[in-house]
């Protein structure tokens, strides 16, 4: 009953993201980033704002690890709580503490997306590094706490990442050892200075698992969505943030930073001018828009890697090699003479392919489609007269 249960969730998910709605989706929620609520928690992280914490007005006045940052870790606790969230406190080591929430995903529990800041600092203020990044957590968490996803997400801050990367080090080896289950992790490490007002955003990434095509599907929803900025992909990008220990355990994860190796850096970086004032408000803005609607994308369809569905048949389809360059080889096998339709879908569950169409005979059968298909993930859907198999596919060029 299970099994058939699962399919029959998936086959909903799947038949929701064909429609048009599922675009329109994506679309509203990242509609939804309220720079209002971003600007009020990078007031309140960086000490401008004082703000009710443990039911009691206080102002946080640093979130140095050092000197103790514990009402920053307790303020973030509490805004995932108010999500429906249980918050998890990592206390990996004396003084040091991760805090992470996780929205349970529909059809999917056990396979997750995150989104990850770190919410130490180095000195007083610390708005762009990282308040921006925890505010749009926070934002993210809000937002997403809203929906239900088939995927579950994880919203997660890092301790220590100024002194050695020691938060999110802790947590990847954990999350290994553990074999939790990560399907990408996009980390946000200061998303607010843009000084030219060009718009350039860098997208760190490294051939790491799905790291490159997971750059590629974040530049694709900046165009898809009209996100409005200039995302610029760096590959091989910098080890220098809370990302780089999920590439060491062979997670699939991105960086989103503004100019860092291009030039447009914020030049208060590291001192006590690292104050919200400098901020570029609307850069801020769209940066965590192209967050938000790209974690939002991921748990809505996504795909990462090459996972074969349960099924009540002994009917499977699965290709090699995946991912692919341009030709891949498609095995099936029937355990009886159906009807066959088998095509692929984009990440927004539009169909870009017709693969075949018609009657097979029970046994295996090879197909080499003539398919052109863009740099991303697909899923392929073989619908026979009884079930529905779905295969995740990535094309990477
Ligand atoms: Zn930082």
């Amino acid at each position: 009953m299970k099994k058939i249960y699962i399919l029959g969730v998936l086959l909903t998910a799947i038949l929701s993201t064909h429609s048009q709605s599922f675009e329109t989706d994506i679309e509203t929620l990242i509609s939804e980033v309220s720079i209002d609520s971003l600007l009020s928690n990078v007031r309140i992280l960086s000490g401008e704002d004082s703000v009710y914490i443990n039911g009691e007005k206080t102002l946080i006045e640093h979130r140095v690890a050092g000197w103790g940052n514990s009402l920053a870790e307790d303020y973030l606790a509490e805004r995932l709580e108010a999500c429906g969230m249980q918050a998890v406190r990592q206390n990996y080591s004396s003084g040091a503490t991760n805090v992470f929430g996780t929205l349970q995903g529909s059809v999917y529990p056990e396979q997750y997306y995150m989104i990850c800041a770190h919410y130490d600092a180095v000195t007083y203020y610390a708005a762009d590094d990282n308040a921006s990044g925890c505010a749009t957590v926070l934002e993210a968490a809000r937002l997403l706490s809203e929906e239900s996803f088939p995927y579950s997400v994880i919203f997660a801050f890092w301790d220590e990442e100024e002194i050695g990367l020691f938060g999110s080090s802790y947590y990847a080896n954990y999350a290994d050892n553990f074999g939790i289950n990560i399907d990408a992790v996009i980390n946000i490490d200061m998303i607010a200075w843009d000084g030219n007002n060009d718009g350039l955003i860098e997208i760190h990434t490294k051939p790491v698992n799905q790291s490159v095509s997971l750059a590629n599907f974040m530049q694709n929803i900046n165009e898809t969505y009209a996100v409005g900025l200039m995302p610029s992909i760096k590959n091989p990008g910098t080890t220098a943030s809370d990302h780089s220990p999920f590439w060491n355990h062979n997670y699939s994860a991105i960086l989103l930073i503004e100019g860092y190796y291009s030039n447009d850096f914020n030049p208060y970086y590291h001192t006590t001018g690292d104050r919200i004032n400098h901020f570029n408000i609307s850069y801020f803005h769209k940066s965590a828009q192209l967050a938000i609607g790209s974690l939002a994308s991921l748990a809505m369809a996504n795909i990462t890697g090459t996972e074969q569905f349960e099924t009540t048949t002994n009917n499977t389809i699965t290709n090699y090699p995946n991912p692919f360059r341009c030709q891949t080889t498609i095995d099936i096998n029937l355990s009886e003479n159906s009807e066959v339709s088998i095509v692929i879908i984009d990440q927004l569950g539009r169909k870009v392919s017709d693969v075949y169409n018609g009657k097979l005979a029970k046994g295996t059968h090879q197909i080499q489609p003539d398919i052109y298909l863009e740099n991303g993930y697909y899923h392929m859907i073989m619908q026979t007269s009884d079930e529905r198999l779905t295969r995740k596919i990535a094309v990477v060029k």
